[in-house]
């Protein structure tokens, strides 16, 4: 199965089709699936774009009104986590993951999907040590702090990935785990990137919770973004176990944002998306875990009295099994909550500063 991972997307949505396409042609090979490591920017409208915590400069409807209107046909299957650059109202209506346009599918805050038999994990946004700790408050309107916090990597995610213990193919994060330059040409990243020393030296640059979660996960790949430059690296956990982690550009000319692997998969499976069992039970059993207040929401620890380990035994993922039906298959069950922008509205700029009134709209 061939697979095609951007870098950040910054809503080139179809310029990264259009890549693909030439690539296909020049190749001679059909890519399967497309996964987006995060700034993807589903903006549908212009609310949407006030949402999104860019300077002003960068409102622009860029291309992924047409997929969600109906315009254009997302040629490939497409996943995406969120990254610091969302239209994060739209995020917010699906938080466990969910069809954003026919055939592009946002993983939520955390995830485990299965295709074909591949296993990808996923966590969206960036760390933010402020905000790590807290419940999920924020709503539309947003003000000038809940544009940012809203992205912002929560401790109920990374505990929930914790939990997984069967083995992932893929993970990926829109930021670097903290460290991973120690394992590649840490060099040559300096020679083109300098200013990452001093952050390095720091411990300011790359997110420690993704860092925690590729020692814990061991995936055979992690891929990441938002360094906005290619960096290779090779992580071993022991003799046996090692992960081979890339980070790709933005999607701009002549930048170096989207790879190709090939994985062996499944033949006998067709290439859709599956839940994963055992991260939908881990989702039931930590549901008590949510929080939607601001302020510190722990997650339990051995220290404590109540459950602390959600890694699911045989009899609970039967349990939440049962629950389901048709095979654990992803419905197709993508629907329009807002009115999409279209190509026939005349190209402007988005230059006023938006009042404060923006809020899911339903059509
Ligand atoms: P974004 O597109 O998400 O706004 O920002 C990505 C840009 O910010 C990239 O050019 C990246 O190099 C830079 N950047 C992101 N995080 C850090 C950081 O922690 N330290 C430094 N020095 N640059 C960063
Ligand atoms: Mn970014």
């Amino acid at each position: 199965m061939k697979i095609a991972i951007q870098g950040c997307a910054h809503g080139e949505l179809e310029k990264i089709y259009d890549t693909i396409k030439t690539l296909e042609e020049k190749e001679r090979i059909k890519v399967d699936l497309l996964i987006i490591c995060g700034d993807f920017q589903a903006s549908r409208n212009e609310q949407d774009l006030y949402c999104m915590a860019v300077p002003q400069k960068y409102y622009n409807m860029c291309s992924f009104y047409k997929y969600y209107n109906g315009e254009k046909e997302a040629p490939i299957l497409t996943i995406f986590i969120g990254g610091n650059h969302e239209a994060s109202n739209y995020l917010q209506e699906l938080p466990y993951g969910g069809w954003v346009a026919p055939n592009i599918y946002y993983m939520g805050y955390s995830c485990v999907l299965n295709i074909a038999g591949i296993r990808i994990g996923g966590i969206s946004g960036i760390y933010k040590s402020h905000d790590y700790l807290k419940g999920r408050n924020e709503k539309t309107p947003y003000d000038n702090e809940t544009k940012r916090s809203v992205y912002h990597i929560r401790n109920l995610d990374v505990f929930r990935l914790k939990q997984v213990t069967q083995p992932l193919d893929i993970f990926i994060s829109h930021d670097w785990p903290h460290g991973i330059w120690n394992y590649g040409n840490s060099n040559q990243l300096l020679k083109f990137k300098p200013y990452f020393k001093d952050d390095m030296e720091t411990g300011k640059l790359g997110s420690k919770p993704c860092e925690e979660l590729l020692r814990y996960l061991q995936p055979s790949y992690y891929f990441a973004a938002h360094l906005h430059c290619k960096f290779a690296a090779l992580f071993e956990h022991s003799n046996e176990r090692r992960t081979k982690f890339l980070a790709l550009d933005k999607c701009l000319p002549n930048k170096r944002f989207l790879q190709i692997i090939d994985l062996p998969h499944h033949s006998n499976l067709k290439i859709e998306l599956k839940y994963d069992l055992e991260w939908l039970t881990i989702l039931f059993l930590t549901n008590h875990l949510i929080s939607i207040k601001p302020r510190i929401n722990y997650m339990p620890s051995a220290t404590g009295s109540t459950r602390w380990q959600f890694t699911p035994t045989e009899k609970e993922k039967d349990e939440v099994f049962n629950k389901f039906s048709e095979n654990l298959v992803v419905p197709l069950n993508f629907v329009k909550t807002a009115k999409g922008h279209t190509s026939k509205e005349p190209k402007r700029n988005y230059t006023h500063q938006p009042k404060p009134k923006i809020n899911r709209q339903t059509v």
